[in-house]
């Protein structure tokens, strides 16, 4: 046996061990596991510092899972848009295709709460008519691989998914959502990263929603993944008492851009059946986006989004008071220092006039009377400003 296998058998799945481990009440884990199973790998078990914690929150059972009776098992609707088994197609281009149901972690708050770590997933067939329905769909150009975790497959069928979707003209691009790297280290091995090779471009968009979480070992493991092309990007949740602070979600960024991660996604939590006790204001996501933007770097700020309900997909959301007014003659912009800008509209025509920019305090809250200079003169902190070149923005340097 694989030694990740092994070390992934050590994990804690039953209540009396997690007693023992953590001095919870075992009857009590035992009333919620039956509906939504609990593993918590030796890796993310040596992170737990104390009770509660940011680790603990997220995988430790919790017994307002069960109180929550409103809320809906599928609120995505993802069964809905599934015309094939496992596979959800809801937007244009991309499909999801769910290839396991097992993760490394189950996650208090996972969106696929009726799914993952269930018995009896992907039956014979499944996986061929997946391919069938991609090879027939000719506008499909993007397939994201996901469950459950799809690392968590043997390489031999990890492989055999890979090699069959590349069979697949159309078919562009490849992506794993994942969240092993992060609480499986070891199952990131050469092997792995030799297959994962073979099958550019692929893409992986990991999970992540804690700075503690990213340890040597994981750092180690996300850095063999890039090294083998593979770009990175990090997918967190907002959840309530583990990241709904701006200090910690600045630190969670750094350290995934030091793991070579881009932070790509910060999701609103979904409405998940057993997942309200983590659910934050949106007021909370808007406010962490305002604390990042300026503040840090522009590679540290991922896109907040919020999966709409009822199937709407993901949609954007950014703090309000970036754009102050907007009409056919240009465009008043506050920026991160509460400052206020005018950038104006290209004139009917299409003349290539120098855009105006200038600066003034918003104390008083109007448009006018702004500085002006051109966009190739410093601006207030002496840098030129370069606009849209490719040398990147004033933030980045
Ligand atoms: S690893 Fe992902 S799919 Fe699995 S339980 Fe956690 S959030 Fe859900």
């Amino acid at each position: 046996m694989e030694a990740w296998r092994r070390i992934l058998a050590d994990s804690i799945v039953k209540p009396k061990d997690l007693a023992e481990r953590l001095g919870v009440d075992a009857k009590e884990i035992e009333a919620i596991v039956g509906d939504y199973p609990m593993r918590i790998t030796p890796a993310v078990m040596a992170t737990i510092k104390k009770k509660g914690d940011a680790i603990w929150k997220q995988v430790v059972p919790d017994i307002a899972e069960m109180d929550d009776f409103e809320a809906e098992d599928d609120p995505l609707e993802e069964d809905l848009m599934s015309p094939v088994p496992h596979l959800v197609h809801r937007y244009p281009d991309r499909v999801l295709l769910m290839v396991t149901n097992q993760c490394p972690i189950y996650c208090r708050f996972c969106t696929r709460k009726r799914l993952v770590g269930k018995p009896g997933f992907l039956k014979k067939g499944e996986l061929d008519q997946a391919i069938a329905y991609l090879r027939e769909h000719t506008e499909v150009r993007d397939v994201i691989l996901s469950g459950g975790d799809p690392l968590l497959l043997p390489d031999h069928l990890l492989e055999r998914i890979l090699k069959a979707l590349r069979t697949i003209p159309h078919l562009e691009l490849i992506r794993l959502g994942s969240r092993v790297p992060g609480t499986l280290p070891e199952r990131i091995t050469p092997e792995l990263c030799a297959i994962v090779k073979k099958y550019h471009p692929i893409y992986m968009n990991l999970h992540f929603n804690h700075p503690d979480e990213l340890t040597p070992e994981v750092k180690t493991a996300c850095g063999m993944l890039a090294d083998a092309g593979v770009p990175l990007g990090a997918q967190t949740v907002l959840l309530k008492g583990v990241n709904d602070d701006p200090e910690i979600m600045k630190r969670l960024m750094h350290q995934l851009l030091l793991a070579r991660i881009k932070p790509y996604y910060l999701y609103q939590a979904d409405l998940t059946k057993g997942t309200n006790h983590f659910r934050t204001m949106v007021e909370t996501g808007l406010n962490i986006i305002k604390s990042l933007q300026g503040h840090t770097s522009g590679m540290a700020v991922p896109h907040f989004v919020i999966d709409a309900p009822g199937g709407g997909g993901k949609i954007p959301l950014l703090p309000g008071d970036y754009m102050v007014h907007m009409d056919e003659d240009g465009a008043v912009l506050r920026n991160y220092e509460n400052k206020t800008f005018h950038y104006p509209q290209p004139k009917a025509g299409g003349g290539h006039e120098l855009p105006m920019v200038g600066t003034r305090s918003s104390d008083d809250g109007s448009a006018e009377a702004f500085a002006s200079c051109g966009d190739s003169y410093p601006d207030r902190d002496g840098y030129a400003a370069w606009g849209n070149s490719c040398g990147g923005d004033v933030d980045e340097l």
